[in-house]
């Protein structure tokens, strides 16, 4: 099978189809102070999450290193603070997106620089993301299922 023959089966692989949808994605609100955004990423165990706005439309992402820079002291943690920063203040904008009718191809591209990818619409209301777990699974799968793994 060439190389050719090979990318075509992967870019059919839709990002619908690999994406966790938006009602399973841990999130948090532009508004939260960042006690509640610390909060959500401790609890679920994640290192960053999407943030919306109040009408589910994508507005960044914000991850724990970004909250315990923010509150970092010259001696101390200075945790007052986290009830006084909001997470749009200091959420990470400039991030890429996929949309639902991208494929796996394009989805690997962007996973080079992110452990995860949000998938929105045309009107950027939130979809759902793209992991690392979830390329790298149907990777397995496919690189397992393909002739040149079985010749
Ligand atoms: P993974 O490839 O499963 O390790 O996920 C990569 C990253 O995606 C995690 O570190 C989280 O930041 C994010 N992530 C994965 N699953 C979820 C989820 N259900 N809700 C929110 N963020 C998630």
């Amino acid at each position: 099978m060439s190389m050719l023959q090979e990318d075509r089966q992967l870019t059919d692989i839709s990002v619908a189809k690999l994406m966790i949808p938006s009602e399973k994605v841990a999130h948090v609100q532009m508004n939260n102070p960042l006690e509640h955004a610390l909060l959500v990423l401790v609890k679920s165990g994640y290192a960053a999450v999407p943030v919306l706005d109040s009408t589910y439309k994508l507005a960044g992402v914000i991850g724990k290193t970004v909250i315990l820079n923010q509150i970092l002291g010259m001696e101390r943690f200075e945790t007052e603070k986290l009830s006084e920063i909001r997470v749009k203040d200091v959420m990470n904008q400039d991030i890429p997106t996929l949309s639902k009718d991208d494929n796996l191809l394009d989805g690997l591209n962007s996973m080079i620089d992110h452990a995860f990818v949000c998938v929105v619409d045309k009107h950027n209301y939130f979809d759902g993301i793209l992991t690392r777990r979830a390329i790298l699974k149907e990777l397995k799968k496919e690189i397992y299922t393909s002739k040149l793994f079985n010749k």
